[in-house]
Parts: structure tokens; sequence; C-alpha cells
């Protein structure tokens, strides 16, 4: 026999693809030749995957090798398809039958010494392997526990090229899936650390019930650090869907713990001002790896500092703010990952960042102004909840901690203020008051009795607030409201929104 087949898995972007991988051996000078649009990295297979097999004790077949990979228009990315070609380069030259293979996806890098080792993306590989019918899977000992999470799907793992081999001829066991990790993820940090700072607590409450994006200004030691870190504690868990997305972009990034379980919390993370555009929103060589916009995809991205980013990081932010995912475009053809989050930036008000009440900030109206300048046009435009902190007194500080809310009791109502946007906003397809373009709030059925917004249209027609800002605070006076459980804002609300969106920007 010399013609074999067998099943992969591919990945473009989060979503993997099931890819046939199948050899033709025929008579002629020694050769391989890989077709199906390989990259540079599946080039390299080549290599591998035959000190694999010389490695592992098996004959590599002298003869002319043609390697396709199908289908055909599918971009190629990685090492995953090494174990693949292995089997079915053995299988091909008749040293190895292939019908224990019959419905089972195969997937691993393979080390010169045939070792299997594992790949980035396993868990969204074996969730389309599971979704094109695929009910076993032979996948990376290290990538087992992952792939158990998908349900449906029979999971067995090999750690070497020799150990599949011998399964096959001999019936040797293959590998189970480590058992799973402990059911809960540990917690993260908790409000009822944070003292003082009613203005801040409220901005992230708010923040989070309205899916808004949120701005802190304040001298160091205003407690901004500590009140971003604490958002994912008053958000939502994530539902199945999210849920699975969230893993397989970690998964994607390789950056999943083992053991293997389903993300729940909403994922936080905080790149350092230094970070490249790359670490930002993703890229690399060979299968992209998403970057901070994408890993904070349904939960939050924190940016201290973030006058000090570069402009061209900044400007990065600007696509997946938009849309909610991020393109990467590369010489071998573009990727493209989810990326919606809810961006919380910190600033110091100027450059010189002195502990307020230690020294006095010696900077002048312009360096101050030009310095936060730095943040504003499109991207502060998109952010909702935008308040200046004031540095904590000593006396708050000092105060006990017992008196601070903890997160539990505030994700209680955060989660029914959702409830109440996402049924009003239902028709539409909104899910929360962020998402509700201002002009919808300025129209009957929403719009506010004028005595309501009376001070608002007031410093709208002097120029001290835009358009845009005007319908900033509606949105946000929604959320009060619905954290209230009022089914619509009242001028108190008005009031309160105007508070938590005049921090820095007029
Ligand atoms: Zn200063």
């Amino acid at each position: 026999m010399s013609y074999a087949k067998v099943l992969s898995v591919g990945l473009a972007g989060v979503t993997g693809q099931l890819v046939e991988v199948e050899a033709d051996l025929s008579p002629g000078l020694p050769a391989v030749v890989l077709s199906g649009l390989p990259d540079t990295a599946l080039n390299e297979a080549r290599d591998r995957v035959r000190a694999a097999i010389v490695n592992s004790g098996q004959r590599w077949p002298s003869r002319r090798i043609t390697v396709n990979l199908l289908p055909a228009g599918m971009r190629k990315t990685g090492s995953a398809f090494d174990l693949a070609i292995a089997v079915v380069l053995l299988g091909g030259a008749g040293e190895l039958p292939l019908a224990a293979f019959d419905g089972v996806a195969i997937f691993g890098e393979l080390g010169l010494d045939g070792t299997v080792r594992p790949v980035r993306g396993a868990l969204p590989m074996v969730a389309a392997a599971a979704k094109g019918g695929i009910s076993r899977v032979v996948v990376p000992i290290g990538n087992a526990g992952e792939a158990a999470v998908v349900p449906g799907v029979e999971v067995k793992a090999v750690d070497t090229l020799h150990r599949l081999v011998a399964f096959v001829r001999d019936g040797a066991p293959l590998l189970d899936p480590p058992e799973s990790g402990p059911e809960t993820e540990p917690d993260g940090p908790d409000l009822a650390d944070v003292a003082g700072q009613a203005l801040g607590r409220r901005a992230i409450e708010v923040a989070a019930a309205g899916g808004h994006h949120v701005a802190l200004l304040g001298p160091p030691g205003a407690g901004k650090t500590m009140l971003a870190e604490r958002l994912p504690s008053i958000l939502p868990e994530l539902d199945d869907e999210a849920a699975l997305e969230v893993t397989a972009l970690h998964s994607v990034a390789g950056v999943l713990p083992p053991g293997g379980q389903l993300r729940r919390r909403p994922p936080f993370q905080a790149p350092h001002h230094t970070a490249t555009v790359q670490a930002l929103v993703g890229g690399g060589s060979g299968l992209a790896r998403p970057g901070a916009v994408s890993l904070s995809h349904q939960g939050v991205l924190f940016l201290d500092e973030a006058a000090e980013f570069t402009g061209r990081a900044l400007d990065a932010l600007r696509q997946p703010l938009e849309t909610g995912r991020i393109l990467l475009r590369r010489a071998d053809g573009a990727t493209e990952y989810p990326a919606r989050f809810q961006l919380v930036l910190a600033a110091n008000p100027c450059p010189c960042a002195k502990p307020a009440g230690d020294q006095f900030c010696e900077c002048s109206p312009l360096a101050r102004r030009r310095y936060i300048g730095r943040l504003s046009g499109p991207l502060l435009d998109r952010i909702d909840v935008q308040v200046t902190l004031d540095p904590l007194g000593a006396a708050e500080l000092l105060a006990p901690h017992s008196g601070s809310e903890p997160s539990a009791v505030v994700a209680d109502r955060v989660l029914k203020a959702r409830a109440a946007a996402a049924a009003r906003w239902s028709e539409q397809g909104w899910r929360t008051n962020g998402d509700v373009p201002g002009a919808a709030l300025r129209r009957p059925p929403w719009r506010l009795p004028a005595a309501d917004t009376k001070a608002l249209r007031t410093r709208l027609d002097h120029g001290s607030l835009s358009a845009r800002g005007f319908d900033r605070i509606l949105r946000l006076a929604w959320t009060i409201a619905d954290l209230d459980g009022r089914h619509r804002p009242d001028g108190d609300d008005v009031f309160e929104a105007t508070q938590l969106r005049t921090g820095i920007a007029p």
C-alpha cells in the first residue's frame, strides 16, 4: 500500500478546523514534498518527522513521498501536524496499519528524539474535532488536561511516537488525561481591602454594571491600581459560551495552567507601559500569538500610567474598542482574534507624579494639560466613566477596613443591574448600557424629561460639555438607575452621572 490518510486539526484564529493529512509513496528518487499551503514551520516538519521516526526505531521509507494537507485553501500554521504526518508516512509505507485511526483526529509536535510535545490551541482544536463529529482524539500528554475540557470527546494522550506505534502494533495502552484540577479558580483581590475612596468604588461599580470603560486620574497612592484589579471580582462569571471562548484564546496563547478547566472568571490583563504593540495586540511568526487585548477578552484590560504608553500602542487599541476584534495582518496572511474587553486607564495628573502632600508639584498648567492630552482624542472619547481621585488621607488609610463592602455584595447589585439593562435592550441586541449608541437615548421612548436634563443642556449650550459627553452622561444615568432597581433615571441620577464623567475632560 502506498497511499494513506489520517485526520488532524488546524487553527484559523481561535477556531479549529479538521484537516486531512494524506501521503503517497511512489518509487523514484527519495524525497519529501509537502503540499497544501504549508508555511515555514510546516516545512521544518519534514526534518523533525524524519528524525523522530528514525530515532523511534522505525524505518524511514526510502521512496518519493508526497504529503498533502486538505483543504488546500486553508492556511496551515505551526507544528501541530507533525504527529499526523509521521503516522501517515508509516501507514503509507506499510509499516503501520491505520485502521485504529478511523474517525480519530491526531495532533502534536514531534521532537527530534521522538517525544510528542504540546502545541498551542489544543482546546479549540479538540472542540472543532467534536463539532466535526469526531469522538476520539490522540493529543500530546501536555495538552491532555485542556483537551479533556471539551465534552463528548474521548481523549487519549501520548508522550512519544514510540508509544503510539506500540499501541497500534501491540495494543499497548495510551495515556489518560490527568485528573482535572480543583473546580474553583483562586479568588482574586476583594473590594473589602479598599479603605475609603467612595468615588473610586462607585466609579468601578457603575462601570461593571453598565459595561462602561473607565479612566481613573489621580496621584500615586490614590488607590487606582487597587480599584482596577478588583473590577473582575464584581463582574458576572462567564457563561458557557464565553468561558469556552476565553479558555480557547488562552490555549492559543499557550498560557493555560495545566490540569485543564474552563476559565469562569473574567480575565484581567495589565500590560506594562513599555509593552510592545505586538504584546498588546498580538502577532509573531508562525501561529500568531493573541496579545493582551485578546487575553482580556470578556474581562478587563488595565493600562496603568496610561499616558506613558506610546502613541502607537494607544492607537492600536482603537480597532478592538470599535469592533471587539483584532485583525493581525502579516506577510503570510491575516489572523483575527476576539478582543472585547472593558478598558480601565489609570494616569497621574502630571508628568512628575509627586505624591501629593509630600512635595508640591511644580509642573506648569501647560505641562499638565499636555501630559493628559496624550490620552485625549479618540481613546478618551470612548471612555464613559472619567473621575479624578483624591489621595487617601491618613484618617482613611488608618481606619479599620472592616467597614468596606466586600466584592460579593457589589457583584450582586451589578448582576441585577446588568439583567435589567439586557432585558430592556434585548430587542435592539445591546447587552449593556455601554453598548447603546448615544443618539438612541436622546429619542423617544428613551428620552428623559426636559427638567431632568436641564443642567446638561445649559452646559451644552455654553460649550462646557460636548455632544458626545452629553450622550455618555445619559448612558451612565441609566446604569445608575439600574443599580438602584428603578425603571428610568431621574434628575438625581443625571447629576451623579455628571460627577462620574467630568473628572478629566470637559
Ligand atoms: Zn507635577
